[in-house]
């Protein structure tokens, strides 16, 4: 039996100004690098025992019996500039299955590509497959890794690099971007055509563009606290890169923070900080201000819409605190925050911002026996933990509600990039290594000690890019 994927085509039967009908380029010698067989299952894919033909499918080779290839047209803002045409540069979706996109990524131009190659090289691949696996065995809402193809072919990034297909799957690519195209050809018909297939595939129960927005707003508020809660940066918040559906979406020059930083920055494209680490709640509460944007032509009466969506993007701030209060509280093993504990959690990050602590094992440890460790000024240090050890003792399980909240491995920059360095050499197994270790993210492994240690000082990564 060969390959069966279950196609939908939802997306292909909305308006034809919505994307652009595109098949994938056909590559030179695929080969697998990586499967998703559980995800493929959950998927309602079948007969996927012959590694020929999914690397042929899943590098655009061949396109699957009942896909309809797609590029999706969208616009957005870069570093907070507006650009209107971006769209699908280098992915096509080829249909939904059980309800989830399948899309691939590096596939070729598009009518979209501008002056880009449609490709992409195997480093982004990998990295993109390891990190949004990663992001869904913490629990956070994030867009799956199907499959990794290498090529066979060279793309050029400054030189010559081996090109890969990345398939992604998504609860769908509707996008703040997807809107604002609409928006911006003033297309009020096709604003209204998206937003009720948005709300169909996500927000069933929002019933007017108020709610749907609310809807949305809710789900990026917490999005966002959880991305802190592991000491996740994006790295490219822009609006074209911000799901509607609430999962994170795009993973080019993202990363987790070793050292604490509260500005961190690693994106090679960032020049000013927009997106730094602490800087992520102020820039969704104004992406989810462009989303509001577009939808005031769908209301009525548009002053009206502009005074809700006013008060609803003013009020994300608190959302998002109220969130990070209870993730973070979770970290320090409070299970019901109180008044001053926010403050409690804001002192320990100031300690460890002025050390130069290890965000990841810092927390961790505090389950641990020797906390004190991964801190400089003892006697500050031990001063926060009395008044910690104090307001936990009213706890139940405070050692279990840490450990469930402070992840001991996450996938470290160094480690990422070392990975991907044996890729390009062929070596897979530091891939394998890193995927098994990671799917237990929470469990703290002997036999993967190494991977929870901070790079030494010649292993730093200081720079991500977007590939
Ligand atoms: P990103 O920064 O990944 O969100 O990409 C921004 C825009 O650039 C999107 O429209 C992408 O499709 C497009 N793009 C990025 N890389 C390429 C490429 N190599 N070829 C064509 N388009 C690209
Ligand atoms: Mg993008
Ligand atoms: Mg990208």
């Amino acid at each position: 039996m060969s390959l069966h994927i279950p196609f939908e085509n939802t997306y292909a039967r909305l308006p034809d100004r919505f994307f652009a009908h595109q098949a994938p380029t056909p590559v030179r010698a695929p080969k697998l690098l990586a499967f998703n067989y559980d995800l493929a299952k959950s998927l309602g894919i079948t007969d996927t025992d012959d590694a020929q033909e999914l690397a042929e499918v899943f590098s655009g080779s061949r396109v699957p019996e009942g896909a309809e290839p797609l590029a999706q047209l969208y616009s957005g803002h870069q570093f907070g500039n507006w650009n209107p045409q971006l769209g699908d540069g280098r992915a096509v979706l080829l249909g939904e299955s059980n309800g989830y996109d399948i899309q691939l990524k590096g596939s070729g131009p598009t009518p979209f590509s501008r002056r880009g190659d449609g490709r992409s090289w195997l480093g982004p691949v990998l990295r993109e497959y390891v990190i949004s696996e990663a992001m869904h065995a913490f629990g956070i809402p994030t867009t799956r890794a199907l499959a990794a193809v290498a090529t066979g072919e060279e793309v050029f990034r400054e030189r010559p690099m081996p090109g890969g297909v990345m398939t992604r799957v998504a609860s769908s690519h509707i996008r703040v971007g997807t809107f604002q195209a609409l928006y911006a050809r003033q297309d009020v018909e096709g604003l209204e055509t998206l937003m009720n297939f948005a709300i169909a595939r996500h927000y069933p129960d929002a019933q007017s563009p108020a709610e749907f927005l609310a809807a949305v707003i809710n789900r990026q508020a917490e999005l966002i606290a959880r991305w802190m809660s592991v000491g996740f940066i994006h790295g490219v918040m822009n609006t074209d890169n911000c799901a509607i559906s609430g999962e994170t979406l795009d993973y080019g020059p993202c990363a987790f923070m070793d050292a604490y930083n509260p500005m961190q920055v690693f994106s090679s494209i960032d020049r000013h900080g927009r997106y730094a680490f602490g800087n992520q709640p102020d820039i969704i509460v104004w992406n989810m201000a462009q989303l509001a944007t577009t939808l005031v032509p769908l209301m009525p009466d548009g002053d009206a819409a502009v005074e809700t969506f006013t008060q609803l993007v003013h009020a994300m701030p608190d959302q998002i605190r109220s969130h990070w209060v209870r993730f973070f509280s979770a970290k320090i093993g409070i299970q019901t925050p109180r008044e001053n504990d926010r403050e409690l959690i804001e002192d320990l990050l100031t300690l460890m911002a002025k050390d130069g602590a290890d965000f990841t094992n810092s927390f961790r440890s505090l389950s641990g026996d020797t906390p004190q460790d991964h801190f400089l000024d003892q006697a500050a240090f031990s001063q926060w933990q009395a008044r910690w050890q104090s307001r936990i003792t009213d706890e139940p399980d405070p050692q279990a509600v840490m450990n469930a909240a402070n992840p001991a491995l996450i996938p470290r920059n160094h480690r990422i990039e070392a990975m991907i360095q044996a890729a390009v050499d062929g070596d897979m197994a530091p891939f394998e290594r890193l995927m098994t270790a990671l799917s237990t993210p929470y469990t703290a492994s002997g036999d993967f000690a190494d991977l929870a240690h901070p790079p030494q000082e010649n292993e730093r990564v200081r720079q991500t890019f977007c590939g």
